[in-house]
């Protein structure tokens, strides 16, 4: 046997049927393109059904791949088996129409036995039930003995999906010795223990099931095998798991380096060390392909696995975030065969730190609250948490269900899952309800009484339009005629007026008709696609079946055009900039002003920026033709053109292009015809709106010369204020008033510590010795005293004498401040100011206190003042004598 790394085996096997006329492809991206009914990729033959069913032509009838799979539905298994990965690749060789059974049995055993060199009498066949061809094929061309070929049941050896392309299976199994078996006298393949591990299956899409027990015969009959790349390393490298494969266990190494523990020392640290190896892998390749955490679809799978790997770090007490490190060596790894990891190396790591750091918050509030309901659970020996509890959990704190259960686990418990299912059934049902009432709004809660057709929208080609009215509604009733002073709404068989949707702002207008004049401030639509044109009637009355004239705003139109197509742009250019893993997540046009979110992990530099703005107003003085075409959905596709991520597009989409193929988008909006006309493009502001997650504020045309216009009037009036002559001398003169105010600054300093200093002389004279330390107690009659001043004096007398104890009272608006400074000597003789201030301040009714040397406190009864200060010098004697 051929002792071969894993991404040596890869090779081997693609070269192998390459050799047998296969066109080698590279993996598909693990995100499915055009596939609704998949979230991730999760075999070979996934991202080639159109091949399979004749939909689409193949680029050759033989094809071999090694496809990135990731199989979330194995999670639980992972760790605990040896062969289940939530990530692996699979191999595969397929054949379309072209060679069948024969071929793909001799290959099959072809490559394990003389290309790998495995030993033939460790290898056994299974074939279909009904198959004799397959058995056939086992026993007569490759010769093995008719007892070493099981013949196993649908379960096992018929794929079948529904209804559709379907047909029996050839598998081989591997013979890891009777060690690793059951033991059980009829333990053989097909048995569940560990003995006998499946390596390949070779499946022979041979029939078309009508999904009710009816299989035709294919006139194509195709070839569709898988076999783990991981497992068949397992077999080559003689280890008996998929996390001991060369490439795995470097992460394993990895994983266990970071956390300090030794790997295959204690079965619960090995679980938690072989999650986290295995939830990276798959976070990392999902990252790469262009998924991010969110909290849906793939994007939740992805956000669970990394939640998953930091929680397991957490119980192997590793501190702060790591798995950013994980990824670096599973990149390292891989990146021989997916050479496109290493360019997004930091953008991976990026995502997986903050991913983490932010769960780090999360999980710290909702594990102190989980544990606390565990303690109490468990005083009143409860072993099920609420639903009302785990959904609370969930919804207040964010704290993930699959992480309570968990948890709960661990400790014995479980959670009551059909009650928490109902708590979200609810909250579904609340959400929803939310969401009709806003759309019952849309429409003010009236039935048009008019049939599903959409209203034609003719505005991308007219700004005004001659229409019939088809119903009217004022006051949230159907109406046949709307009059002067009504507010309400008006739909029509065709419109110009381009309702707001997909981030573009409405058009505002007018309709008319002889001197009636409704105006329109806003236009939505209902589910049924028919425009509701909101607003008010000015003058005259419309009524249901008149011919009335809609005509658009056009200054409106033009500023929101100018505003959407420099969006475009501003796309291009953060991808040109950034990289090409940016995305829009959101988009908002208005009148000459442009809001865009995208996928981005920091901040974008002041370069960047400027680079940005930069590029988006070359684009425009480039003055770059804009075409809008309507095309099937694939050829826009193949023009390249960036369709939004999870939108679902007709069968004929709306390209629109700038420059020829500058920017390519899928959009309905409207757009200027030549770049040109958005006119001047400035950036006003850039931030995060979510993890992961920039936005982009903008103008266009009129507002950002408005912005110009407005910062040139604001720089007139400063310089105006600081009697400059013209703006360029603002820099000078701004310096030169700082400057002076420095100078004033430290002659004030200077002049009010001289003050402080001649205060300080004069109130050191009135000084008292008591118990050989110099005691002062005085009122600071100043009008102007504050507390400053009052610590100022304190600080020089402390300086200059260390005996000194000196209480200082000021008193203003009724409020009494007290301060006390005790110096060195002072304070080794036992006179503390704080002790000191405590006690003379509650005398004036009120309280302080403070530090040995220095203390500060206040009262409120002013008449107590004299008293209070007289308490000091007993204070002072009774400190020095006590023992
Ligand atoms: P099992 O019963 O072991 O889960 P399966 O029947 O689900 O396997 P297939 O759907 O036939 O497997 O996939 C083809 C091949 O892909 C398998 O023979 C195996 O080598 C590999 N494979 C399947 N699931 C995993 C997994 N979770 N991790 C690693 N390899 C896998
Ligand atoms: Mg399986």
């Amino acid at each position: 046997m051929n002792k071969y790394g894993l991404n040596e085996l890869r090779e081997q096997f693609l070269v192998f049927f390459e050799e047998k006329g296969h066109l080698r492809l590279p993996s598909f991206p693990l995100i499915p393109q055009n596939d609704a009914s998949l979230l991730l990729i999760n075999s070979g033959m996934a991202p080639m059904k159109p091949w399979f069913t004749g939909e689409q032509e193949p680029p050759r009838k033989r094809v071999c791949t090694c496809q990135k799979c990731i199989r979330t539905g194995d999670i639980d298994n992972v760790g605990k088996t040896s062969r289940h990965g939530t990530y692996f690749e699979m191999l595969g060789n397929f054949s379309f129409g072209d060679y069948f059974k024969k071929e793909a049995i001799a290959w099959c055993w072809e490559f394990l036995t003389e290309r790998l060199g495995l030993d033939p009498a460790l290898l056994y066949p299974s074939v279909y039930l009904e198959d004799d061809q397959a058995f056939e094929i086992w026993e007569k061309d490759i010769g093995i003995a008719p007892e070493r070929i099981s013949r196993l049941g649908k379960d096992d050896n018929f794929w079948e999906h529904g209804s559709g392309p379907c047909g029996p299976c050839s598998e081989v199994y591997f013979d890891r010795g009777a060690e690793n078996g059951c033991g059980s006298a009829d333990c053989a393949p097909g048995c569940d223990c560990d003995r006998y591990v499946e390596i390949w299956n070779n499946v022979f899409t041979q029939f078309d099931s009508d999904g009710a027990g009816v299989y035709t015969e294919l006139a194509q009959k195709n070839i569709d095998t898988g076999m783990g790349l991981e497992r068949l390393a397992c077999v080559c490298q003689g280890v008996g798991s998929l996390f001991e494969v060369d490439t795995v266990m470097n992460i394993i190494n990895k994983v266990s380096e970071i956390c300090g523990i030794a790997y295959k020392h204690d079965e619960k640290a090995d679980i938690s060390i072989r999650v986290i190896a295995d939830h990276i892998r798959s976070a990392t390749m999902m990252i790469c392909d262009g998924v991010l955490p969110s909290n849906e679809g793939r994007g939740y799978i992805l956000r669970r696995l990394l939640r998953r790997a930091a929680r397991h770090g957490k119980l192997l007490g590793v501190a702060g975030p790591f798995l950013n490190d994980v990824c670096e060596t599973v990149i390292g790894e891989n990146e021989s065969a997916y050479p496109d990891l290493t360019g997004k190396a930091a953008f991976i790591n990026r995502v997986v730190r903050i991913e983490e750091e932010n769960f780090g918050k999360t999980i710290g509030a909702g594990t102190a609250i989980l544990s606390g309901l565990i303690s109490q659970y468990n005083a009143r020996g409860d072993k099920t948490l609420s639903g009302a509890d785990a959904f609370k959990l969930y919804d207040t704190y964010g704290f993930p269900p699959e992480l309570t259960v968990e948890i709960l686990g661990e400790n014995g418990m479980s959670a009551d899952l059909g009650s928490f299912n109902e708590h979200m059934d609810a909250q579904r049902i609340r959400a929803r309800k939310a969401r009709e009432a806003l759309g019952d709004l849309a429409c003010a809660g009236v039935d048009l009484g008019l049939d599903n057709t959409p209203t034609v929208f003719t505005g991308y080609e007219s700004c005004a339009e001659t229409c019939a009215v088809l119903a009217i509604v004022t006051q949230g009733e159907l109406s046949s005629s709307i009059r002067a002073g009504d507010d309400g709404l008006i739909v029509m068989d065709k419109t110009p007026f381009y309702a707001e949707m997909g981030g573009q702002s409405a058009d505002f207008g007018t309709i008319a008709r002889d001197g009636a004049v409704f105006e329109v401030s806003g236009v939505s639509q209902n589910n049924g696609g028919k425009y509701l044109h909101h607003g008010k009637m000015l003058s005259g009355t419309i009524n249901v079946d008149d011919a009335v004239t809609a005509e658009i705003n056009t200054l409106r139109r033009n500023s929101i055009m100018r505003a959407h197509s420099a969006t475009h742009l501003l796309h291009e250019a953060l991808r040109a900039v950034l990289g090409e893993h940016v995305r829009q997540a959101g988009s908002q046009v208005e009148p000459d002003r442009l809001r865009f979110d995208f996928t981005h992990f920091s901040a974008l530099t002041k370069e960047e920026l400027a680079d940005v703005e930069r590029r988006v107003n070359g684009a425009i003085l480039d003055g770059l033709p804009v075409a809008v075409e309507e095309m099937p959905f694939n050829d826009a596709k193949e023009l390249g053109a960036v369709a939004l991520f999870g939108e679902k597009y007709g069968d004929r989409v709306r390209v629109v292009r700038m420059g020829g193929d500058f920017s390519i988008e899928l959009c309905g909006g409207t757009h200027l015809d030549n770049t040109a006309k958005a006119g001047a493009f400035s950036i006003t502001a850039e931030f995060s709106v979510a993890s992961g997650v920039r936005r982009v504020e903008a103008t266009t045309g009129l507002a950002t010369i408005e912005s110009l216009t407005h910062a040139r009037a604001h720089l007139a009036v400063l310089s105006g204020m600081l009697k400059a002559g013209a703006p360029d001398e603002l820099e000078g003169k701004l310096e030169q008033n700082m400057t002076m105010m420095r100078e004033l600054r430290s002659k004030l300093d200077a002049a009010m510590s001289r003050e402080a200093n001649g205060e300080a002389q004069r109130i050191l004279t009135g000084a008292r010795e008591l118990g050989g330390l110099k005691v002062i107690t005085a009122v600071i009659e100043d009008v102007d005293v504050d507390i400053d001043k009052l610590r100022q004096i304190e600080d020089t007398l402390r300086d200059w004498e260390a005996g000194v104890v000196a209480v200082l009272a000021a008193e203003k608006d009724g409020k009494i401040t007290i301060m006390a400074a005790c110096g060195k000597a002072a304070v080794e003789k036992g006179v503390k100011a704080g002790e000191l201030i405590r006690e003379i301040c509650s005398i004036c009714g009120g309280s302080g206190g403070g530090k040995p040397e220095f203390a500060m406190g206040g009262g409120k009864d002013t008449a107590k003042l004299r008293a209070a200060l007289a308490a000091v010098d007993g204070f002072v004697l009774r400190a020095t004598t006590s023992p």
